[in-house]
């Protein structure tokens, strides 16, 4: 039994739904699927639903953008209470700030003479955490550019003309937040950031895993983040980060992380979240009072 626990839908900047996602994850076979999508619940339950339906466990997720001593981390929240108020309002507020991004970039690229409307990027984008590969597509399909990777070359990547910096919460207050909305926190793709130093600070800060397991981590680089998670006495989790097709070709089924790893987080997530007690056992013959 497998599990793939970092997915992204259309809710980011993935081109699946939720149930296209469920689909594929049946064909590969998958026990247990998470949906990751960039700083949204959105998808859930919808993917909640998608999966009861094909028999497969769902764990709600979020993968916040976040910062620590000027680098970017993501931090992957599971087990998210949905409905819990800090949450939402700091989700929205994160999509305000993603959405007013996507303003600046359009009017820089305007500034360049490239003519694009940001109501182009927000339709196409059509979900409430748009980001630069939207703006991407939206330049393709306007014509303004050839490619993607053109897109990104030209104007988008770091440093370029229409780059934007992207405001970030610090990643210890992200951990901070999972954790209020009841979650486990796990440091993304942590080989992508070549900031093993850091690693430290968020355990201090209660960080509760290391995703060891990723499209873009080698067996070494997996195996050195296993091991750290060993040392550490932190939960291990995996899975491929398929955006669909929006980056090359549909990833999921190509990062299988063991059933039994998802055991340990559930285990994990009870201890932290203790059944409330039931009132203590009658002596035998009593009676309650009243
Ligand atoms: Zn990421
Ligand atoms: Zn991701």
């Amino acid at each position: 039994m497998f599990a793939d626990l970092h997915l992204h839908t259309h809710f980011s900047d993935g081109t699946f739904s939720p149930e296209e996602v469920v689909a594929r994850g049946r064909r590969a076979g998958f026990a247990a699927l998470a949906l990751t999508d960039h700083d949204t619940v959105e998808g859930c339950a919808r993917m909640a639903v998608a999966c009861q339906a094909a028999g497969i466990e769902f764990i709600v997720g979020s993968e916040l953008t976040a910062e620590h001593k000027d680098t970017e981390l993501h931090i992957l929240g599971y087990f998210l209470d949905v409905t819990d108020q800090k949450l939402l309002t700091e989700l929205a507020r994160f999509q305000v700030v993603r959405q007013s991004r996507i303003r600046e970039m359009v009017a820089r690229l305007n500034e360049l003479d490239v003519p694009l409307d940001a109501d182009e990027v927000f339709a196409l984008a059509n979900c409430s955490s748009p980001g630069r590969p939207h703006v991407a597509r939206a330049l393709v399909q306007a014509e303004l550019c050839s490619s993607l990777d053109e897109a990104f070359e030209l104007y988008l990547k770091k440093n370029r003309p229409a780059w934007v910096p992207k405001f970030k919460m610090s990643a210890l207050e992200a951990i901070e937040l999972v954790h209020q909305a009841g979650g486990l926190a796990v440091m993304a793709h942590p080989g992508l950031n070549h900031a093993d130093e850091l690693i430290p600070d968020l355990v201090a800060a209660g960080l509760d895993g290391l995703e060891c397991f990723h499209t873009k981590h080698s067996k070494r680089v997996a195996r050195h983040y296993f091991e750290m998670a060993e040392k550490l006495n932190l939960l291990v989790t995996g899975g491929s980060d398929c955006h669909g097709k929006s980056k090359g070709r549909p990833l999921i089924g190509t990062v299988k992380l063991g059933y039994a790893h998802v055991e340990k987080l559930k285990t994990a997530w009870k201890e932290r979240h203790p059944p409330v007690a039931s009132p203590a056992p009658l002596p035998a013959g009593g009676e309650r009072p009243g």
